[in-house]
């Protein structure tokens, strides 16, 4: 493996939302780059038990993690901390978009079920995976993932806009009382990307959805899970080391 693989090498790191999409694919990135282990902690139990198979459970392990539900995420940062000795990264990324919300029928029990997972979830993800770093004296990488939505509007999606838009006050806020124990906080927002979540949204494969979005940025080409995956190695690696509270856009250029 070339040097410029290893930007991981020895970490060990936990990525919610590993099972599927951005979340999959930064997995596998993680794994590429010589990450020493990747937990995914996902609520996908075969399709996150089939990946970590796929690469190798020497390296890669699932385990169930409901991110709504505090004491699930404690339980994977601790066993974490037990198995491999220390974490080093933390890749808050597990959300969902399901429902249109717009604001005139906007529906306060989705609302709560989205913000359980979308806010809520990344919070207790942020705070136990801090817990673990500063116990563990590690000068880690939190990295979060917020979205395009979280720094303008979009139509029809009025709780995952306010979601994601959250998430980065988390990141603001957390980076600025984790500096002094050298732990950074980051976010990527990506643009539209061709995953299962999205497909669900527009009701289309994955090759149709990007199609549809073929000149919504101004790159030319499609924006994919690997250039996302990518940004985020660059903020858990040692090459971000004095960036922190930084929202990181992954989106081509979007024309929004
Ligand atoms: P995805 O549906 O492919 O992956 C999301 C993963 O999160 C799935 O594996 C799912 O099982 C998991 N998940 C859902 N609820 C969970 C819970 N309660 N606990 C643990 N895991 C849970 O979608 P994706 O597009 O890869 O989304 C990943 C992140 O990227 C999300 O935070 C999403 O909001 C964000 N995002 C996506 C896009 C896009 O266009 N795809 C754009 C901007 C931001």
């Amino acid at each position: 493996m070339g040097e410029s693989l290893k930007k991981l090498q020895g970490k060990v790191a936990i990525i919610t939302g590993g099972a599927s999409g951005i979340g999959e694919e930064t997995v596998r990135h993680f794994i590429n780059h010589a990450a020493r282990a990747v937990v995914i902690a996902d609520v996908q139990d075969e399709k996150g038990q089939e990946l970590a198979q796929s690469i190798g459970l020497d390296r890669c392990v699932y385990m169930h993690c409901d991110v709504s539900d505090e004491d699930q995420i404690k339980t994977v940062v601790e066993t974490t901390v037990k198995t491999y000795g220390q974490l080093d990264v933390m890749f808050c990324n597990a959300g969902i978009l399901k429902h249109e919300q717009a604001i005139l029928d906007f529906d306060m029990y989705q609302y709560e079920k989205l913000f359980s997972i979308n806010v809520r979830g990344a919070a207790a993800s942020v705070k136990h995976a801090a817990r673990a770093m500063v116990e563990g004296k590690v000068k880690g990488s939190i990295i979060c993932t917020a979205s395009t939505a979280a720094t303008m509007g979009t139509p029809l999606h009025t709780d995952y806009t306010m979601s994601k838009h959250a998430v980065l006050g988390l990141m603001r806020s957390a980076s600025k009382q984790l500096g002094e124990y050298g732990i950074r906080v980051n976010s990527v927002s990506p643009g539209a990307v061709a995953t299962p979540l999205l497909c669900g949204i527009f009701g289309m494969e994955a090759e149709e959805v990007e199609r549809t979005l073929e000149s919504s940025c101004y790159l030319k080409g499609v924006l994919k899970a690997k250039h996302v995956a990518q940004a985020v190695v660059f903020l858990a690696s040692d090459e971000s080391e004095f960036i922190t509270g930084h929202n990181l856009a992954v989106d081509g250029g979007a024309k929004m």
